[in-house]
């Protein structure tokens, strides 16, 4: 029954995306409108034709608690076909045949947080890394037309368009920036119809503004996420808010009202001032205090989606770096997510793309999936952070996130056990993009 189901939804989704605007709300026959986001390149990314036998593998597969040991998985035209134990699942006599002894198998890699800033090729090294999808929250659609111009592999596209602000915008080449309402439905007009599957909110964008930006979106089905320093963050979740982005979003919410409005004044007065601004405020942030109590129970009410991104505030003592400020504040972020994730807030895995001065160039969503094993995270917990709970992020869980029948073969083959070591993350052997393998 549950095979049927996922393949009608499957079935449903091409039906979409090949007969309308992809990005449209879809009334569904008989259910509620329900709206699943669509990659500006679907036509791009080749579809396998073949059938594709995995033999012995160790499956994670984004939905169980454990790996299920000696599986075999059956990939038929670009979509995973049957999974089962090895010896119960008949392999078919025309499949190309995966040796699976010493690997595990699991769904590609979804990246939350990921920035192109025309860094040439860094998408396809992120596919060839087995990041499979990526959400960039915040640059011009037209940005990536270079990269899908070259024909080289590239991760399926999910762009929120320019990210929202007010002047004067932190970063003015990748912003649309607003003043009042009738300009936010301008703006949103505009992102609605060139193909935005998110919004992304930014520092300055008022309470009142955010709450227009989220009816609008929610109205076509369009999740609405922030990186926010300067508006508290229940506000702004109560306004409408799916989701955060950075662990420094929520860092007004954590200390005094005093503290936190004269850090909002400074940095209305001035964009840097964020800079050294909230690294002084982590420092001085009780991590397990009364407000991080309260914050976390609010952030699980809301069931609100929180890409943490310690990878660009990662800071270590070494040579020439010797800010303590960095330091502290860097280990009270990390602390404050280890503390929600422990609690079960929403946590997601964003690599923030180029921008992370510890992680390898290419590496910088494996790098991420380390800090938050770092937090005291689960590994097994981390990975269906990077598939499943990121596919509903991005509202595109009825196809991709997990190894279901039924869903497209978004598939990653890795040397080693990442449950034992999340390291093992980095042993990336093979990656499969609807069904075809990635050069
Ligand atoms: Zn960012």
């Amino acid at each position: 029954m549950k095979r049927v189901f996922t393949g009608l939804w499957v079935c449903t989704y091409f039906l979409i995306i090949s007969c309308s605007n992809p990005n449209k709300t879809e009334q569904f026959p008989d259910q509620e409108i329900k709206f699943f986001a669509t990659e500006i390149n679907h036509k791009e990314i080749p579809s396998g034709d073949k059938t594709i036998a995995f033999v012995g593998v160790s499956l994670i597969n984004g939905i169980a608690e454990s790996p299920v040991k000696n599986a075999s998985v059956i990939v038929r035209n670009g979509l995973i076909d049957e999974i089962g134990e090895t010896g119960a699942v008949e392999i078919p006599e025309d499949a190309e045949i995966v040796n699976g002894e010493g690997l595990t198998l699991m769904p590609g890699l979804i990246d939350a947080h990921f920035h192109y800033d025309y860094v040439k090729h860094f998408p396809t090294n992120f596919v060839r890394n087995g990041v499979t999808s990526v959400r960039d929250p915040g640059q011009w659609v037209e940005a990536y037309d270079f990269e899908r111009q070259t024909g080289d592999p590239l991760p399926r596209l999910f762009l929120t368009g320019p990210h929202l602000d007010m002047p004067p915008p932190t970063w003015p080449n990748d912003c649309y920036a607003v003043r009042d309402k009738a300009e936010v439905r301008e703006a949103m007009d505009y992102l609605i119809g060139h193909g935005s599957s998110a919004i992304k909110i930014y520092h300055r964008l008022s309470l009142g503004l955010i709450k227009e930006v989220c009816d609008i979106a929610h109205a076509h089905g369009l999740p609405v996420t922030a990186h926010l320093e300067i508006t508290d963050a229940r506000q702004a979740v109560l306004a409408g808010l799916d989701g955060i982005e950075h662990v420094t979003s929520v860092g007004t919410a954590l200390v005094s009202r005093k503290r936190a409005e004269v850090f909002r004044q400074n940095m209305m007065a001035n964009n840097d001032e964020r800079k050294s601004g909230r690294l002084e405020m982590w420092k001085d942030i009780d991590v397990f205090g009364k407000e991080a109590d309260s914050l976390i129970k609010f952030l699980i009410k809301h069931q609100t989606f929180f890409t943490p991104t310690l990878g660009p505030y990662e800071y270590r003592i070494e040579g020439e770096k010797k800010d303590s400020i960095a330091l502290i504040a860097f280990q009270h972020m990390a602390d404050f997510i280890g503390r929600c994730q422990k609690a079960d807030v929403r946590i997601v895995v964003g690599s923030h793309g180029p921008w992370v001065p510890y992680a390898e160039k290419g590496w910088s969503y494996h790098h991420e999936m380390e800090l938050l094993a770092k937090t005291g995270m689960d590994n097994m917990k981390i990975i269906k952070a990077s598939t499943i709970e990121n596919a509903r992020f991005l509202k595109i869980e009825n196809r991709l996130g997990s190894i279901e029948p039924g869903k497209q073969a978004d598939l990653i083959l890795i040397e080693g056990d990442p449950i034992t070591d999340i390291k093992d993350m980095y042993n990336i052997k093979k990656v499969m993009l609807n069904g075809v393998w990635v050069d």
